[in-house]
C-alpha cells in the first residue's frame, strides 16, 4: 500500500553502504520508520528529503515490516535551523523529546502541530531556547503529566501568591505553602509565563524576549519534572547544557565587532 503523509524527519541513521533508515513523524500516521534506499548518495533524490528537521510530504510504500520511502516533496527544508548551531541544538533536543515520548504508531495530530510550529518558529529566528521551553511544557500531558497551573492544587484558589510544588505537580497558593516543604516560590510574572508556555499555542505568541535567568529558572522546573516524574533524560541535553554554560565557545567569531559600550 502506498501512502502519502505530511511529516517531519525526526532522525535518520545509516543502514548499509548507501541506505538510511528515516524516522518520520507524520500528521496522519504518527511515528514511522522507513527505509530510504540509496539516500546516503548525494545524487539520490532521497538525499535531501531524508535529513533531520525536513518538513515535507512523504510517499511511503507500506508492506510487511518496515515501509520504504519512495519519494518526497519538501515543504520546508529547515535550512536556517541546520545552519545555526544554537538553532540546531535546540531543534535536536525537541526532536529527541518528541521521539522519546511517542513509541506507538498512533496518530498524534496535536503533537504534530506543536512540533511543526516549533520548527517553523525556530526557522523564523525566534529564540530557540524559548521555543524549546514551550515544547517542553506543552508535551507534559503526552508524558502523562497534567500539572495544575490555573489554580492552587490544594484549595482551588486562583488569587494570592503562588509557588510550584513538585509533589503536587502544580501551583500552591500562599495559604497552602505549608503542605510541601520544597516549594519553589514564583513571582506573578513567572506564574504568568509558565501558564503561557503550557497553554498558549506557539504560533499565537509574539517574539518573546526573555531574560536568560528567567528562562533558566523556568527550565529548571520543567526539566526536573521530566527527570524526576517522567524519568527521561535526553542525550542532546548534555550538549545543550555545555552550550548554555559557555555560549561564547559556540558563537561564530564576528569579523566586525560592534563598538564596545562605555
Ligand atoms: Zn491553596
Amino acid at each position: 500500500m502506498l501512502q502519502k503523509v505530511e511529516g517531519i524527519v525526526l532522525r535518520a541513521s545509516s543502514y548499509g553502504e548507501s541506505n538510511k533508515i528515516v524516522t518520520i513523524f507524520s500528521r496522519e500516521l504518527g511515528k514511522r520508520a522507513a527505509m530510504a534506499r540509496g539516500a546516503k548518495k548525494p545524487t539520490s533524490r532521497l538525499a535531501s528529503i531524508s535529513q533531520p528537521f525536513t518538513y515535507g510530504y512523504f510517499l511511503i510504500q507500506q508492506g510487511r515490516g518496515m515501509g520504504t520511502l519512495q519519494q518526497g516533496e519538501i515543504i520546508d527544508s529547515m535550512r536556517s535551523v541546520r545552519e545555526d548551531i544554537f538553532a540546531t541544538a535546540y531543534a535536536s533536543f525537541i526532536m529527541e523529546l518528541v521521539d522519546k515520548l511517542i513509541d506507538d504508531e498512533a496518530p498524534k495530530p496535536q503533537l504534530f502541530e506543536i512540533l511543526q510550529q516549533a520548527l517553523h518558529a525556530i526557522s523564523e529566528e525566534y529564540d530557540p531556547e524559548a521555543i524549546s521551553l514551550f515544547v517542553e511544557w506543552k508535551l507534559l500531558p503526552t508524558a502523562g503529566i497534567y500539572p495544575t497551573l490555573h489554580q492552587c492544587t490544594n484549595c482551588g484558589a486562583t488569587d494570592g501568591e503562588f509557588a510550584f510544588s513538585f509533589s503536587q505537580i502544580g501551583f500552591l497558593c500562599h495559604r497552602c505553602f505549608s503542605i510541601d516543604p520544597y516549594i519553589i516560590r514564583l513571582s506573578p510574572s513567572q506564574v504568568k509565563l509558565i501558564r503561557t508556555f503550557y497553554t498558549v499555542p506557539i504560533d499565537q505568541v509574539g517574539k518573546l524576549t526573555l531574560k536568560k535567568e528567567t528562562k533558566g529558572f523556568i527550565k529548571k522546573i520543567v526539566r526536573t519534572i521530566y527527570s524526576e516524574q517522567v524519568g527521561i533524560r535526553l542525550k542532546s541535553q548534555h550538549f545543550l547544557d555545555q552550550m548554555e554554560k559557555t555560549p561564547e565557545f559556540f558563537t561564530p567569531h564576528k569579523e566586525d565587532p560592534s563598538p564596545e559600550e562605555e
